[in-house]
């Protein structure tokens, strides 16, 4: 996975602490080479908006002992409302594309109508990307993937290309939520109008 400034990003799905003992402990590969991971200070602090409120996190940076190459550290809680935030908004785009207009959407999800409207146009917006994206991560987990076909319109093809990038992953790593893969894979693709997902891990 990409970093945005060209750094690859480990998301580590355990608490700070068991985090620190891996690394310390040399139980972390490089993403780059699979060389061993060590200590290397900490990335910058960053405010985590949480459910509960407002967390600092001040994340590890690791240096790898094969390629040099630096790491940071998130742990997966800081991701996990970016994700909610993509299964809903995926939610939204699959009722869109089966034919539901954007107000019944918001009102089934509990959302404001403009901004269910906001995530469509931007998903419309961004299809032509989007599918291209995820067609390449399909075909990076399954290089024996056939040919994508045509769904009928850009948004439709977009999200089948997400469902096929999903399937793929599911295939090699096993089972998970289309939506929750799609957000590891997104790099930022799906939630664009801020800055990239993962601009804030350098
Ligand atoms: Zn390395």
């Amino acid at each position: 996975m990409d970093a945005g400034g060209g750094t690859p990003m480990l998301i580590v799905c355990t608490e700070l602490v068991v985090v620190e003992a891996e690394l310390v402990g040399g139980l972390l590969g490089c993403p780059s080479c699979r060389g061993v991971l060590g200590p290397w200070g900490h990335a910058r602090e960053r405010v985590l908006r949480c459910r509960t409120g407002n967390r600092l996190l001040r994340p590890r940076r690791a240096r790898c002992r094969g390629c040099a190459g630096t790491h940071v550290l998130l742990p997966q809680m800081a991701f996990s409302r970016r994700q909610d935030e993509v299964a809903v908004i995926g939610e939204a785009i699959e009722a869109n594309v089966a034919g539901e207009g954007f107000r019944p959407i918001a009102a089934r999800l509990g959302a404001c109508p403009e901004t269910v409207r906001g995530w469509l146009r931007r998903f419309a917006g961004r299809a032509e990307e989007i599918r291209a994206h995820f067609t390449r991560c399909a075909v990076v987990l399954d290089p024996e993937l056939g040919a994508v076909l045509p769904a009928g319109s850009d948004v439709a093809d977009a999200l089948e290309a997400i469902a096929v990038a999903a399937r793929a992953w599911v295939l090699r790593f096993g089972p998970g939520d289309p939506w929750r893969i799609a957000s590891v894979l997104s790099g930022g693709v799906l939630l664009a109008t801020r800055a990239s997902a993962y601009s804030w891990a350098t």
